[in-house]
């Protein structure tokens, strides 16, 4: 009985969210989408040699090119979960981090991006005027499905946020664990104020997650000077404060670590046998071991607790 009851209040959730995300997306479809920059008056009805702006960066892509990517989103997040799971791998995991970032950041400058779309469903579950694509629905509603079941594979290498947070990561201190928890609370106010802004009247609409993105103005190498400025001193901090945008403002790694709580897979500390030598939580630079065990909700998947483990160099279980 007692094994059974996580897993159905997990598909529960599943089915919630299903249900809740799919209903707005139905109502949405049923209006047609059409950016402002499409329906504005075109150079050619202008004339008088008139040229429009580039008013939207990067450019809308092809639909064919928009379900690729959630194809490969759904492909990283495959791959993060083996390689943390069953290879136990931090150098795999650090690969498909190096490469989540090149592709999902540099390239496709941060705009497949589950985090600004918790706007965007706010916004379709409140306004019935408003319209998101399927592909927006899908890369929302992806990451909190997995982190349902085995906790949150998108924050460990595959978003890029947490990516270039990751590979700046150099001599990590431990916050008390009493100001990590109090600090952790501020990324529930930021969900909070952000969906609040989001649903306000269309003429006072606000998507702040988006305004105040500190790194993606690196992935397109233009952006405010203030956030640029921001976004360095995130990394110049993160260089002893492990990922501090992820653990403490990040309204979609709040949503995680909701969903991760109910996962029943997830970072194992040791393949075998327990030596409780602490020395993975020592290597755990996001205070995500507790009494030598991984927490699921504040896990970040990254893979040092097993590099850092003597018994993963069992043949046929290290990296
Ligand atoms: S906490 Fe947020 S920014 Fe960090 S990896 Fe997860 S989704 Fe990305
Ligand atoms: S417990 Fe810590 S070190 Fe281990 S995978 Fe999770 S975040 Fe990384």
């Amino acid at each position: 009985m007692t094994s059974r009851a996580p897993r159905s209040v997990r598909l529960l959730a599943a089915a919630v969210l299903a249900g809740v995300l799919s209903g707005a997306h139905v109502a949405a479809q049923a209006i047609q989408y059409e950016r402002p920059v499409q329906v504005a008056p075109q150079q050619e009805t202008i004339g008088g040699g008139y040229v429009t702006p580039d008013v939207q960066r990067p450019r809308p892509r092809e639909y064919w090119l928009q379900v690729a990517d959630v194809g490969l989103l759904a492909v990283a997040m495959a791959l993060a979960v083996w390689f943390v799971i069953e290879r136990r791998s931090r150098a795999w995991t650090l690969t498909l981090t190096a490469a989540s970032l090149a592709y999902f950041g540099f390239y496709r400058q941060g705009c497949i991006c589950p985090i600004g779309s918790i706007q965007n469903v706010a916004v379709a579950l409140t306004d019935s005027t408003y319209s998101i694509p399927m592909v927006v629905t899908a890369v929302f509603f992806m990451p909190l499905v997995v982190a349902l079941f085995v906790g949150r594979a998108f924050c460990g290498s595959v978003c890029p946020l947490g990516a270039m947070q990751e590979l700046v990561v150099l001599k990590p201190i431990q916050v008390p664990r009493r100001l990590d928890n109090a600090l952790g609370l501020l990324k529930y106010v930021y969900l909070a104020l952000a969906i609040g802004l989001a649903i306000r009247p269309e003429i006072a609409r606000d998507f702040v997650i988006c305004r105040f993105d500190p790194f993606v103005g690196f992935f397109r190498r233009e952006g405010f000077a203030h956030m640029m400025a921001i976004g360095a001193g995130f990394l110049v901090l993160g260089t002893v404060v492990g990922r501090p945008y992820c653990r403490y403002l990040c309204p979609y790694g709040g949503l995680l670590s909701w969903c991760s709580r109910l996962a029943t897979r997830g970072v194992t500390i040791t393949p075998a046998k327990e030596l409780d030598c602490g020395l993975c939580a020592k290597a755990c630079p996001y205070g995500a071991i507790d009494r030598m065990r991984a927490v699921r909700k504040e896990c970040l998947y990254c893979a040092r607790c097993y590099a850092s483990c003597p018994c993963e160099a069992t043949p046929g279980v290290a990296v």
